[in-house]
């Protein structure tokens, strides 16, 4: 008898649990301001560059109020490997200069008022939200929405939809550690163009 999405979610956890007991946030970072900072940068990027980048950035400017104090253009010449860099610049500056104007200078910890900075969409801020505050948070990305729809967890209609179906087969406590566990697995098994299903620890057991 075929296994409910339920039972796939256990059995797919305690794989999780086994190959990474302890996943570390992939994104270097200091401090809530970093760590924002990083996860905008790595938008159509890997988190490798951006983690070759981030220093060089954080260096000069690792507090909002030392990034505004740079020019827009001297923030794009740093972060130009990360790609869509004069759209991410722009946003480094004007959400640094709302978090000093209207946050005491701290990144705000709802998703309201992390949603509503430039260039912040809801996976940034539950990024944030699980990664910096240890707020229960199931950020979606590219490889969670992969695995998700192959694992048969979710429609892969869309990553709101993944989203809304994850919660719901993984206990809230466990949300903030089975995203990067997902996250890691989907890099070393499960690539968008390369699978290699002999190998592979989840699918034959599902
Ligand atoms: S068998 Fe393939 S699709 Fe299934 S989890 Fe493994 S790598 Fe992903």
């Amino acid at each position: 008898m075929a296994l409910t999405k339920k039972e796939k979610a256990k059995k797919i956890q305690g794989v999780l649990d086994f190959l990474y007991p302890s996943p570390k946030i992939p994104l270097q970072h200091q401090n809530p301001y970093t760590l924002l900072i990083a996860v905008l940068l790595s938008a159509q990027c890997t988190d490798a560059r951006v983690n070759t980048v981030t220093p060089k950035l954080f260096e000069k400017a690792n507090t909002p109020g030392k990034m505004v104090a740079l020019t827009i253009e001297e923030i794009e010449e740093i972060i130009r490997p990360c790609g869509l860099a004069q759209r991410k610049a722009h946003a480094i500056w004007t959400l640094s200069k709302i978090i000093l104007e209207s946050h005491q200078g701290e990144v705000p910890s709802s998703f309201e008022a992390l949603e509503a900075l430039p260039g912040v969409g809801h996976k940034t801020a539950s990024v944030v939200m699980s990664q910096a505050f240890k707020q229960p948070a199931f950020p979606v990305d590219t490889h969670i929405h992969r695995c998700a729809e192959r694992w048969g967890l979710s429609s892969g209609k869309n990553v709101v939809q993944t989203e809304r179906d994850l919660k719901k087969l993984f206990s809230k406590s466990d949300w903030n550690r089975i995203h990067l566990q997902i996250i890691y697995f989907a890099r070393e098994y499960c690539q968008a163009r390369r699978h290699d299903a002999a190998a592979c620890p989840i699918c034959s057991i599902l």
